[in-house]
């Protein structure tokens, strides 16, 4: 059985559809590109699946259970982790203090403080930090390791590398790669489509609100993917 199933969903901002009929599934351990330009509705979609956004129509299951309508904090706690788009930490608690609202789920798991640490060494100096004065690569390991405090199954991750240097990126991506190594299901949203398939085993591209290509990423090349990024028939009369 698929870790997550979306079946036709539909997601609205008001009268303006962003998400439209989309269909997407994903088994454990695999590590999805979610690719797409500025609007595609990459960002909805996982706040669909991760419970920020009610969807206008449609399913999404976890493990066959239908949880489309469980709000946000009973997700965390069957599985499914979103690191937001702009990290949303709380900037007046301490590093260590949002780890710990992360932890809150009472999911058991390889993840605990001493986990995070050691995936994020730069973290442990800065324990007793506030939040809103740390670094913005700082603050995304920080966003990264209070979602992995809830010992996810499945990591819903929003463009992490938006505005760090390409050193943070990298071991960003080198971090991602390895918690998808541990078995941990990966949902990345991610500008750079070089990198994101770098780390992903498949890839789907959002074209206006669909999926427009869906992939093995080892079987998908950079022209396929560039096609239907901006909706191109190749060979098409101009
Ligand atoms: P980006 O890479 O710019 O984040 P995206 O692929 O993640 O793009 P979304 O952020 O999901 O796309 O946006 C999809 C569509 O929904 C866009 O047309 C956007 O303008 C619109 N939209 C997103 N958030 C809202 C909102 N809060 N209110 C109204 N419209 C919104």
């Amino acid at each position: 059985m698929s870790l997550l199933k979306v079946e036709r969903l539909d997601v609205r901002h008001g009268l303006l559809q962003a998400v439209r009929a989309v269909d997407l599934e994903l088994q454990e351990g695999e590590t999805l590109a979610l690719v797409g330009a500025n609007g595609a509705g990459k960002t909805t979609l996982l706040r669909a699946i991760a419970g920020a956004h009610r969807p206008a129509a449609g399913r999404v299951l976890l493990d066959g259970a239908d949880v489309t309508t469980a709000p946000a904090y009973r997700r965390v706690r069957l599985g499914i982790s979103l690191v937001p788009e702009g990290r949303r930490l709380f900037p007046g608690l301490t590093v260590e203090e949002n780890l710990l609202v992360g932890g809150r789920s009472g999911r058991k798991g390889p993840w605990n403080l001493d986990a995070v640490y050691g995936l994020f060494p730069a973290l442990r100096e800065l324990t007793r930090r506030r939040a809103r004065v740390i670094s913005g690569g700082e603050q995304q390991m920080c966003a990264i390791g209070r979602a992995l405090m809830a010992n996810p199954r499945l990591l819903l991750l929003d463009e992490v590398s938006l505005g760090l240097a390409p050193v943070v990126v990298q071991a960003l991506y080198e971090t991602i790669a390895s918690v998808g190594r541990q078995g941990t299901t990966v949902v990345l949203v991610e500008q750079d489509v070089a990198r994101a398939l770098g780390t992903a085993t498949r890839v789907a591209c959002m074209l206006e609100g669909r999926i427009v290509l869906e992939r093995d990423a080892a079987a998908v090349s950079r022209d396929q993917i560039v096609d239907a990024y901006f909706g191109l028939r190749r060979g098409a009369a101009a």
